[in-house]
């Protein structure tokens, strides 16, 4: 399988569009589609400005409206794609996995769908929309990859490597995800403010015991010591690989943990109560009607201008729990990741970065046919080996911290 079409033109998609291109021998032609064409043709530009073009090939760009399921069809069919991924809003999932069931394309995201109108829907997340189609999918014989960024996405990988070679029985994981690199802005979200805010505003879902839990969301504070970033504060937080882990994984608790700053915090909460993070439209005394959170989003900083500023690392990680051979043990999985050198290389921030890697190496899998698997997966239903030593060589590697000390994962390869 070969010919790369990527949805949205934001910050995940510029590093997807730089990657593929680094990797053009393998994936061939790249076509870059969004609804603002401007956007993609900044990519394009950046593309041929940071010289990332492996070899001498395609890449173009299109208009589209991704929700309009005959329009991205037709694209698909036009430009002889292969391989859709979709970075675009997560608006857009159902459509464009529509269009490639029916073009008999692969497909592959980086979130669960939602529905503009609906805000932290409840679990099940992927059970909601996405697998309700994982027959028709099948049928099709079309690779549907879900999620595949860094969390969920790689965490996911994680976790089946943890299930499959370190434990013969798991108690428990966690999932950490430490931002600990600065912006330098009063206030700003890494990505979407849409889509970042819709997740902290309902109740926060966790599985514990083998049930779903739910708390508010800063109810529970966690502090971690983490390699890298050092002691975190972060508090549990509903997140889409809690769903497809506790489904796929026989594990009794699989939580989420986001680090927060008090500053943020502070910010959100007063956002929050004063009603300026709601999804439904409040009439002004003009009559003309405003969505707040949108009206929120146009005043915050657009979350691609932060890169060229941001300094510092993330930490990502599977904590998992569980017995070996008889014993108990306890092993982090991870990466770290600097937005600095994000920047450099591609032009965008390390959050960017950290979800945008993990689906090109998903698709120079689906390419050479060893992730080709011609159904719907999440990603811990894959074999966690050859991509995490394909991250490996993409940028995002691989740390395990365990009893025997902290080191590389490729020092097992
Ligand atoms: P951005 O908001 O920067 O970009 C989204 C892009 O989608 C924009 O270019 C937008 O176009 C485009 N878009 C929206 N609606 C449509 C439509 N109907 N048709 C065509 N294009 C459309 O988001 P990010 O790049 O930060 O994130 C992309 C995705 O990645 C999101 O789903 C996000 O949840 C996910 N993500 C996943 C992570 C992970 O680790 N798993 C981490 C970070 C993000 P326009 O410019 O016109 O608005």
């Amino acid at each position: 399988k070969k010919n790369v079409l990527i949805i949205g033109a934001g910050g995940v998609a510029q590093v997807v569009a730089h990657k593929c291109a680094q990797n053009n021998d393998v994936l061939g032609d790249i076509h870059i589609a969004s609804r603002t064409v401007a956007k993609c043709e900044a990519i394009r530009a950046s593309v041929h400005e940071k010289g990332s073009l492996k070899t001498p090939g395609v890449l173009e760009i299109h208009a589209l409206d991704a929700t309009d399921v005959e329009a991205t069809k037709e694209l698909i069919g036009k430009t002889g794609v292969q391989i859709v991924i979709n970075v675009g809003a997560p608006f857009v999932n159902m459509s464009v996995l529509q269009a490639c069931i029916e073009t008999g394309v692969a497909y592959m995201d980086t979130a669960i769908h939602e529905d503009p109108l609906k805000i932290c829907e409840t679990p099940p997340w992927y059970g909601n929309y996405e697998w309700k189609r994982a027959e028709a999918t099948e049928k099709a014989g079309v690779t549907a990859i879900l999620g595949i960024g860094f969390d969920p996405g790689v965490v996911n990988a994680y976790a089946a490597l943890a299930a499959n070679e370190y434990f013969d029985k798991l108690d428990s994981i966690d999932i950490i995800d430490v931002n600990a690199g600065s912006h330098g802005r009063y206030f700003a979200t890494n990505f979407d403010p849409e889509t970042n805010f819709r997740e902290f505003t309902g109740r926060v879902w966790s599985w514990q015991n083998r049930e779903w839990t739910q708390n508010q969301m800063f109810e529970i504070r966690k502090d971690w010591d983490l390699p890298v970033v050092g002691s975190r504060p972060t508090y549990l937080t509903g997140h889409d690989e809690i769903h497809s882990l506790s489904k796929n994984l026989d594990v009794p608790d699989v939580r989420f943990w986001m680090g927060f700053g008090d500053h943020y915090i502070n910010v959100f909460t007063v956002l929050k109560n004063l009603g300026l993070l709601s999804e439904q439209p409040v009439k002004l005394d003009n009559g003309q009607e405003v969505v707040p959170l949108k009206v929120v989003k146009a005043v915050l900083p657009d979350p691609a201008s932060l890169a060229p500023s941001y300094t510092g690392k993330t930490c990502i990680g599977d904590l998992v729990k569980g017995q070996k051979d008889g014993k108990d043990r306890e092993v982090f999985i991870y990466n770290v990741a600097d937005h600095e050198e994000a920047y450099a290389e591609v032009g965008s921030q390390g959050i960017s970065y950290t979800a945008g890697v993990p689906a090109v190496a998903a698709a120079m899998l689906v390419a050479t046919g060893e992730w080709d698997v011609g159904k719907m997966v999440n990603v811990e239903e894959l074999a966690p080996r050859p991509f995490l030593k394909l991250l490996d060589k993409l940028g995002l590697p691989t740390r395990i911290r365990d009893e025997e000390g902290d080191r590389e994962l490729s020092s097992t390869f």
